[in-house]
């Protein structure tokens, strides 16, 4: 039986182990504090054409495809656990002033163009479907395909899978892939994978997110996944079963996941601008973590040496994106390409990358293992 090294266990590292051991590999995952990453703070939407825009197309196909793979996905693990991970099924954004209105018109003529027919609705039509939301919103955009999962969930899952499939977890950091004997390793260390092939362009991105806590008599739980932007800030409202996560920011501010007071600040004041009787719920958790991000959006998946595939760089998207990647790189360990994830092989920054031979892994490790540049702290968007 060939053996498999996966280095993470977030959810891509979780996924690609439970696929790969019912394949037949043996695998053995090796993360110090399993699913504790930015798999254990996300949202949880798989939103690839809420969250698409005019001129990213490779990142909407490559996030379309990984959406259609997702009811098949949920279906294995429901079998397999008993459990659902859905939270809601569609995603509705709102627009709440003239701006956001004209934006929303452009993109959803260009999702049109792509085969992805969006419902735009009027005010009434907005208040019919979430009557909770601010009165203020003036149009809506309904993805009816588009649903959220519960990341806690999914990681718990995923954990239970590997294990009932054979895979053994080794609490342990792997400081060097030189270090590990197996025949092959997937490296899938989010955020983290740039120290242990120093030339990958993965780089942390920051997000903090509220969890709030539904209380007796508040203002119920919209239905659907709502996303809207306000003060040119985005915001999102993902439904739970006992309330709504709330995200979130975004920073490029290196591995700090401290919470600040403005991030809170941020999403609450925001948040209520979307959804009034918010102030009603109880504050659960604050907490932030550092999405994998790539230099173009589109993950890092592919051979890195003979002995080497990557799985990260999902930055905004990794949960939307677990059964591409896991679907892509089961293809790789079998010496075969997948054409729905080629888009994300790591080769097309191959300015920034070298493929290297079997046993060079050492090499790259003493000429480019000094610690990364802190990048300055500078808010932008959102997720
Ligand atoms: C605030 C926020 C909101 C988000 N919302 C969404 C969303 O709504 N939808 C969506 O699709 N995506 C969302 N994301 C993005 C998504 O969470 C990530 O893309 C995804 O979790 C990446 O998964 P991963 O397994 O690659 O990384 P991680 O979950 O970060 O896991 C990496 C693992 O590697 C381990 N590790 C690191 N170094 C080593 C080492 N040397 N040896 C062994 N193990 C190591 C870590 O302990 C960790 O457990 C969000 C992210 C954030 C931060």
């Amino acid at each position: 039986m060939r053996s498999l090294a996966v280095v993470g266990g977030g959810v891509i590292g979780l996924a690609v182990a439970w696929r790969a051991a019912e394949d037949g590999w043996s695998v053995t995952l090796f993360d110090p504090s399993v699913g504790s990453g930015a798999s254990w703070v996300a949202g949880g939407m798989l939103a690839p054409l809420s969250e698409g825009w005019p001129g990213e197309d490779a990142v909407l196909a490559f996030g379309a495809a990984s959406l259609a793979r997702w009811p098949e996905f949920a279906r294995r693990i429901e079998a397999g656990t008993g459990r659902s991970v859905f939270v809601a099924d569609a995603t509705l954004t709102v627009a709440l002033d003239a701006a956001d209105v004209a934006d929303m018109r452009t993109v959803a003529e260009w999702l049109r163009g792509r085969g992805h027919d969006l419902r735009l609705l009027d005010r009434a039509g907005v208040r019919a479907l979430e009557p909770t939301l601010t009165r203020t919103a003036r149009t809506g955009l309904l993805a009816p395909t588009e649903p959220a999962i519960d990341n806690r969930v999914l990681v718990g899952a995923l954990r239970q899978l590997a294990e009932a499939a054979g895979v053994l977890v080794l609490a342990e950091s792997v400081e060097s892939l030189d270090l590990l004997p197996h025949d092959q390793i997937v490296l899938a260390a989010g955020a983290h994978s740039a120290s242990l092939w120093p030339d990958l362009p993965v780089r942390p991105v920051k997000g903090e997110i509220l969890r709030l806590r539904r209380r007796p008599g508040a203002t119920p739980v919209p239905g659907r996944v709502i996303r809207a932007r306000v003060h040119g800030r985005s915001v999102y409202l993902v439904p739970r079963a006992d309330g709504i996560v709330v995200g979130a920011t975004q920073y490029e501010a290196g591995f700090d996941t401290a919470v600040t007071v403005a991030g809170v600040r941020d999403l609450i004041a925001d948040a209520e601008e979307v959804l009034p009787g918010i102030g009603e719920y109880e504050l659960a958790e604050a907490a932030a973590g550092s999405r994998p991000g790539s230099p173009d959006n589109l993950p890092l998946i592919g051979r890195l040496s003979d002995r080497v595939v990557s799985a990260t760089g999902h930055g905004r998207n990794g949960m939307l994106a677990v059964p591409l990647t896991v679907d892509a790189v089961l293809s790789l360990l079998a010496g075969a390409t997948l054409p729905d994830a080629e888009a994300a092989d790591p080769q097309r920054l191959s300015s920034q990358l070298a493929v290297r031979a079997t046993g060079q892994e050492a090499t790259a490790r003493r000429n480019h293992g000094g610690p990364r540049e802190r990048r300055q702290s500078s808010t932008g968007g959102v997720r």
